[in-house]
């Protein structure tokens, strides 16, 4: 895969003075919680409402999500609050009905990336889509199976593309849940400069305590936006409760983080 300018063009026609931001809950659960959670995030620095609908669950008898009904909630957080929506899609079904709603961009999970095959699926159902298209590293630590996935999602003809760090599966006891590689990162930065690189803190961490600080080594490596997971009740969430932070603390994180200037 070669280097593209065209693959930040969506990033850049937002014109952001801020690195981009997506928040919202790991899980919609309920109209009320999305909604909520939305008013509280609209009029903030956030470009894109986050809600998971169908979740890749590592053990079955958890709440797997709310399914295909979570679209209209999203479509109303849309109307209600002005704000852009985004999803994760798994498989072509999801692709279709996501796109149906007309949701304003879509994130391939790291337990999908991992799958040539569930790839080459999503990025089918994709074809040509102009909507941006997030993809979040696999699971394991391996660059080339990231950039494999990116391949099969840009060659279906989807030229809005960026790629999320979410941290790697470890069985060392780490104080990360899913263990950051910045090296990779920054070889990936390297390698494709003119693809956003957005940080998830939240999943690095699995802990609400560490997000400010690795939200700030992102942006220190110059990382193009973050997505941070963000509950009104945090602790009563669906799924992922202790790395959750509440929209006014994630208000306070925005505030803090120290933005880095290419001129820096
Ligand atoms: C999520 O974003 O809620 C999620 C399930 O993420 P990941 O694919 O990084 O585990
Ligand atoms: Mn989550």
């Amino acid at each position: 895969m070669e280097n593209k300018k065209e693959m930040r063009a969506w990033l850049d026609a937002m014109n952001l003075d801020h690195p981009l931001v997506v928040a919202g809950p790991c899980s919609a659960e309920t109209e009320e919680q999305v909604l909520k959670i939305a008013h509280e995030l609209k009029d903030t620095d956030v470009s894109y409402f986050r809600a998971g609908i169908w979740k890749p669950r590592t053990r079955p008898g958890n709440f797997e999500g709310v399914g295909a009904l979570g679209l209209k909630w999203l479509q109303k957080v849309k109307e209600e609050t002005g704000m852009k929506v985004c999803t994760e899609v798994a498989n072509a079904a999801h692709v279709k009905l996501a796109l149906e709603h007309d949701i304003d961009m879509l994130w391939i999970g790291a337990r999908s990336t991992v799958s040539p095959f569930i790839m080459q699926e999503i990025a089918d159902a994709l074809q040509g889509t102009d909507k941006p298209v997030l993809i979040k590293n696999p699971v394991n630590p391996d660059l080339s199976l990231w950039l494999g996935g990116i391949e099969r999602i840009y060659s279906s003809g989807v030229k809005n593309i960026g790629a999320i760090h979410r941290g790697f599966s470890t069985y060392e006891k780490t104080k990360y849940r899913n263990k950051p590689k910045w090296q990779m990162a920054i070889e990936f930065q390297n390698r494709f400069p003119d693809i956003p690189l957005i940080n998830d803190p939240s999943h690095i961490t699995g802990n609400r305590d560490m997000i400010f600080d690795v939200s700030q080594t992102a942006l220190d490596l110059n990382f193009d936006g973050l997505m941070i997971e963000t509950h009104t009740d945090p602790d009563k969430a669906w799924s992922d409760a202790a790395q959750q932070v509440t929209p006014s603390t994630l208000i306070q994180i925005m505030r803090d983080l120290k933005i880095r200037k290419e001129t820096d």
